[in-house]
């Protein structure tokens, strides 16, 4: 009897031998192939498409005037410029993470690294700077970068053939269901009535709110804070909380409980580190669906909250996660565990092309401040309307920096 399998004469096929046939032996094999996909991109296929000339990063401080606090709120972001040989230019973004570290790793790095190869290949360039700079799947500054220059890549693509990222990537529909959150901690419970009341008569309809005051110890505060809010709005909008990752497992049941007779959507990142075992738990032991994964940089994170049952929706945040390749894998495992994706995280204008991609995205947040650094930086972009976001036909993203808002904040 061999062990061929089906009865075949030939050598014994191991385990071993099954994956050198295939290709698949390791890191140090996809580096290899990396490696020649790669030359041959930049020495064959690149003349015929569209050849990276230079990618630059930029940090700025956008300051937001928040309603009603009488103060400005700067938020900072590292802005990223693909251009090409043939004269497209896309653009990127990314949160502050490390934000002088993603910048400086995208310009000394990232950049030589990218120059001469193809900006169409996107899968590609993901899986060199993957395998080229952090093999060893760590996350942090890497997915904060990578993920601002995955998503200009998308856009010069976008550009070249004259289809709007939302489509390219896959184009389940045009008009994305938009949240705003409008809830920020440092409003009182009267300024949080009053700013959900202005959005509401403004024909918004799904809100959410930051919880955790006084350092996530005052559950019944809390509680207080969104039952004003609910009796505010009425029964009918949606209302969402949102963690951030500040309590322990003990006051996020408590605060769950509390909140259980207003009809919370769901209940964002309540866990210390997005603990996947206890955020299963957490599941179990109330009503509130949970939400998680906003700052999650790689899919493996997100499979893990998948794997442990953890959320009733998962956040992958396009700006963060690995830019729109790794999100739609994202999007793809969640799908066979019957998961919607919906955006945490903000980032409004650029989230919006991948909730309008796939067909188990659910809703876009327009957080207040990210919402507003969008409307400053660029052009005249898309707006909620009546708790909708209509995507454009523009090519690529859409979305024209304006250049002297740029250059006034730019932090150095
Ligand atoms: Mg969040």
């Amino acid at each position: 009897m061999d062990n061929t399998g089906g009865g075949r004469a030939g050598p014994r096929m191991t385990r071993r031998n099954l994956l050198g046939s295939t290709g698949i032996v390791g890191a140090a094999m996809m580096i290899q192939n990396a490696k020649a996909a790669g030359q041959s991109a930049s020495a064959e296929r690149a003349p015929a498409s569209l050849r990276i000339s230079s990618v630059k990063a930029t940090v700025h401080n956008v300051p937001v005037q928040v309603p009603l606090l009488n103060k400005t709120l700067k938020t900072p972001i590292v802005f990223v410029e693909v251009r090409t040989e043939e004269g497209i230019t896309g653009y990127g973004l990314t949160g502050d993470l490390q934000r002088f570290g993603v910048s400086e790793f995208i310009n000394r790095q990232l950049a030589p690294f990218l120059k001469g190869k193809s900006a169409l290949e996107t899968e590609a360039r993901w899986q060199e700077m993957f395998l080229t700079f952090n093999p060893r799947y760590q996350t942090g500054a890497w997915s904060s970068a990578v993920s601002a220059v995955d998503i200009a890549l998308w856009d010069v693509k976008g550009k070249h053939y004259g289809e709007p990222v939302w489509r390219l990537l896959g184009g389940a529909r045009k008009r994305v269901p938009a949240y705003i959150t409008f809830g920020l901690l440092q409003f009182d419970r009267e300024q949080l009535v009053e700013m959900a009341r202005r959005f509401l008569s403004e024909g918004q309809d799904k809100f959410k709110m930051v919880v955790a005051i006084n350092h996530a110890e005052d559950t019944a505060e809390d509680a207080a804070r969104v039952k004003a809010v609910r009796q505010a709005i009425g029964d009918k909008p949606d209302l969402m909380i949102d963690g951030n990752y500040l309590f322990s497992m003990n006051r996020a049941l408590e605060l769950a409980k509390r909140v259980e007779p207003y009809n919370i959507t769901w209940f964002e990142e309540p866990l210390y580190g997005n603990d996947a075992r206890l955020l299963a738990q957490l599941r179990q032991r109330c009503s509130v669906p949970i939400s998680a994964g906003q700052n999650e940089g790689s899919r493996f994170r997100h499979l893990e909250l998948l794997q442990h049952a953890s959320i009733d929706i998962l956040q992958p945040n396009v700006c963060y996660v690995g830019g729109y390749t790794e999100a739609m894998k994202v999007a793809g495992m969640a799908q066979a565990f019957n998961i919607l994706v919906a955006d945490g995280g903000g980032w409004p204008h650029h989230n919006m092309h991948f909730q309008a991609a796939v067909s188990n995205g659910w809703r876009v947040e327009f957080h207040y401040l990210m919402w507003k650094v969008g409307d400053t930086i660029y052009k005249d972009p898309p707006q909620p309307e009546k708790g909708f976001v209509t995507l454009t036909e523009e090519p690529g993203l859409g979305l024209e920096p304006r250049q002297d808002a740029l250059k006034e904040y730019l932090e150095t």
